[in-house]
């Protein structure tokens, strides 16, 4: 049976799909220990890969040296972010990393090599709790639950003040308008907008759908 196929596994496979600061790593992070679940920041693979390509000296627009470091990186996602062994996590946070990861993110040869082992991911641990951007529509189309979060746009300015106003609409602008699987709400997905509306309310509101 495929991962993202029908339901003989161990776990839910939930697709959390949002633009910039609109609560999907607060939501996942939340339902995650709710439901003892494992969670899956697919936003830190992208970030990764464009992390290497800056540290590298590669143009993150230069599309077969960016697809052919990114299938020979070796990425960990847990508590902490890894790219062939450094430790990554605060670094891809940064606004060098923020503003060349869309350019990553749209070139579809670093997204098939991606999108494997996000399915690999989950197929390793028979269900998973999966964040991104493209989850419920290429990735796990067939998720048990699919999500779309939304907030304001001054909300979600708000929660990325190291970034900027400026630079989280574009990068929004670049996401939903790329060819490769750009930024949308998913076929069955429920749109939940978290401008003012606590954590725990929204974990309970998905928790009864599953
Ligand atoms: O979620 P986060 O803001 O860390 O994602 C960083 C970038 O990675 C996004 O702006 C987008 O360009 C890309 N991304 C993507 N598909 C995903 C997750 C992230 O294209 N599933």
């Amino acid at each position: 049976m495929s991962a993202h196929g029908t339901r003989t596994r161990a776990h839910p496979v939930i697709a959390i799909d949002g633009p910039a600061g609109s609560g999907k790593s607060t939501v996942s992070r939340a339902l995650s220990e709710r439901l003892g679940v494992d969670r899956l920041d697919t936003g830190a693979m992208y970030r990764a890969v464009a992390w290497a390509a800056l540290e590298r000296g590669i143009e993150p627009t230069d599309r077969s040296a960016v697809a052919e470091l990114a299938r020979a990186l070796t990425i960990g996602i847990g508590e902490r972010v890894e790219a062939d062994g450094t430790d990554i996590t605060e670094a891809i946070r940064g606004p060098r990393v923020s503003r060349a990861v869309s350019a990553v993110a749209a070139n579809p040869e670093v997204r098939t090599v991606l999108v494997q082992r996000q399915r690999q991911w989950v197929a390793e641990r028979g269900g998973g709790i999966v964040e991104g951007r493209d989850i419920g529509s290429v990735v796990f189309p067939h998720a048990d639950v699919k999500i779309y979060l939304t907030a304001s746009v001054d909300e979600r300015a708000r929660r990325r003040p190291e970034e900027g106003a400026d630079a989280v609409a574009r990068r929004d602008r670049l996401d939903s308008t790329r060819t490769a699987s750009p930024l949308g709400v998913a076929d069955g997905a429920r749109v939940i907008d978290t401008t003012d509306r606590p954590v725990e309310d929204i974990v309970e509101e998905v928790v009864a759908w599953l």
